[in-house]
């Protein structure tokens, strides 16, 4: 062996070590959702902080760091997925480097009062206890922008965590065009008359639903020897490693919309992480690009594929089977509609696939706001409103319905919520690409053919790991950079016929 491919062979010994420690950590969390009892919480959470501690120590060591100046130099000459695996580790690596200790624990610190504040605040429906810890949240955010440091915005900063090498100014373009053609094309919408969803809003049976929920992810390939399924208060995918990747759901027995399409949505995010190379454990290249790139996964097998007219003709004899006495009178133009309602809610969960892209944009332009010191915590609710007002003609009642429903900015975690709606946006430009390279996209939809479109995200997205950027892997599929035309070509395509729309919105 030479010495650089031993000290490549180090570098993914310990790389691996501290992955497996990670995911030991990955199945503690997720035993603490599913299975573990009320009072081993707090020992739990002590030995959480515990392994957290020790992995940071393994990644941030001196060693390390020499190790990865030495690996870094000589990249070069390794060959093209070692050199991407050393160039992302170093990226990684040096950002950690940057903070100092105090503020780790005094961020860790304001996070954990925050939490707490935000809960009291949200059951008690009192903006005010939050504010003070959001204030203070924004504060550190702002401090931690200058200490990674950033080129033109200090969101930037914040975005690279969640959405590396993508940049604020990416996110602003997009939106301008979400407030152009998406905003006046829900209008249109809202104004049309609705469809009826009293059909999916009766009684289907708990083990009914499970049943069905396990078959469909039989039907898109999600492996079962290599995963599970369970039950969980807010559904999440998580993954030990490629041939363990678990999932969760939850069912709602009066609402049909909910479970079968959180099911789909969770499946796309696991079909990615059973997809993942095994050979690069540990590594950049065995690990998801961005969490837009992983939401594009789980939004194109839930919209494109799962609210589809194809999937739902598919499906809808097997689900008359399951819930013959819910279905047996609806048709399969009423179950599509249904499924397919675009209208304005004050939840953000619970959005339709169009207006939940408005709920991020009013999220997205506080945060920058916020950022830029240009908003006072206290003039949020307010703002809140009056956006919610302008996008989505709705009027917010509480706060508890409105800038205190989501748990994101409990943490500061500033510049998460674009990831969202960046992940529909890829999943209608990857599945362009897909329909436009795999022969009768529809027709294999419509008989319950997934393996074509599974391959073809295998080979284009799954495999790759991190070798590319979100940017780089969007445009060696599509031939182009993220844009916002396919969404909304996507969008009109799908929502005039079902709305019977004949105008233009800008006609
Ligand atoms: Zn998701």
């Amino acid at each position: 062996m030479s010495s650089l491919q031993s000290l490549y062979h180090q570098y993914k010994e310990k790389m691996q070590k501290r992955s497996d420690l990670y995911h030991a950590i990955a199945l503690m969390h997720w035993d603490q959702e599913i299975n573990l009892p009320s009072e081993g919480d707090s020992f739990r959470s002590q030995q959480i902080a515990t392994l957290s501690g020790i992995s940071h120590e393994m990644f941030t060591s001196d060693e390390m760091g020499e190790l990865l100046d030495k690996l870094y130099e000589q990249r070069k000459q390794l060959s093209p997925k070692a050199t991407r695996n050393v160039e992302e580790t170093k990226r990684d690596y040096d950002k950690r480097q940057k903070y100092p200790t105090d503020f780790v624990t005094q961020l860790s610190r304001a996070q954990s009062e925050a939490l707490q504040a935000w809960k009291e605040a949200q059951e008690e429906d009192q903006f005010k206890k939050f504010a003070p810890h959001l204030a203070r949240l924004v504060e550190l955010r702002r401090k931690e922008c200058e200490i990674i440091g950033y080129d033109d915005h200090p969101y930037d900063a914040l975005l690279d965590q969640y959405e590396p090498y993508t940049k604020t100014k990416d996110i602003e373009n997009i939106f301008t065009q979400v407030k152009e053609q998406l905003v006046p094309f829900v209008h249109q919408l809202l104004s049309s008359s609705q469809p009826d969803t009293s059909s999916l809003q009766q009684h289907y049976p708990h083990d009914k639903q499970w049943d069905f929920g396990n078959y469909l992810l039989q039907e898109l390939g999600y492996n079962f020897e290599a995963g599970r399924q369970d039950i969980a208060l807010h559904p999440f995918t998580i993954s030990f490693n490629p041939n363990d990747v678990r999932l969760t759901t939850r069912i709602n027995e009066y609402d049909l919309r909910e479970m079968p399409w959180s099911t789909i949505h969770e499946a796309g995010h696991a079909l990615y992480e059973q997809g993942l190379p095994e050979e690069q454990y540990g590594l950049p290249l065995g690990e998801a690009v961005s969490l837009g790139i992983h939401e594009s996964q789980s939004r194109l097998w839930e919209n494109n594929v799962g609210r589809s007219w194809s999937f739902c003709k598919a499906f809808f004899p097997i689900l008359k089977a399951y819930f013959p006495n819910a279905l047996f009178d609806v048709s399969l133009s009423e179950l599509y509609r249904a499924l397919n309602i675009v209208q304005p809610s004050l939840i953000r969960t619970a959005a339709d696939e169009l207006t939940y892209h408005l709920h991020i944009l009013i999220r997205f332009e506080i945060e920058k706001a916020l950022i830029e010191d240009q908003l006072p915590v206290k003039d949020i609710p307010a703002l809140w409103n009056k956006k919610y007002k302008k996008y989505l003609d709705i009027e917010v009642p509480s706060d508890q319905q409105g800038v205190l429903q989501d748990i994101h900015w409990s943490h500061g975690s500033f510049g998460y919520f674009p990831t969202y709606s960046l992940g529909s946006f890829y999943a209608a430009q990857f599945f362009q690409q897909a329909q436009a390279d795999i022969p009768q996209l529809s027709q294999k939809i419509e008989e319950r053919q997934f393996a074509p479109l599974l391959s073809w995200l295998r080979e284009n997205i799954h495999q790759h790991g991190r070798r590319y950027s979100a940017q780089e892997l969007c445009t060696q599929i599509t031939g182009a950079p993220l844009n916002f035309n396919s969404f909304m070509e996507y969008a009109e395509q799908k929502y005039r016929p079902l709305y019977q729309l004949t105008t233009s919105p800008s006609s």
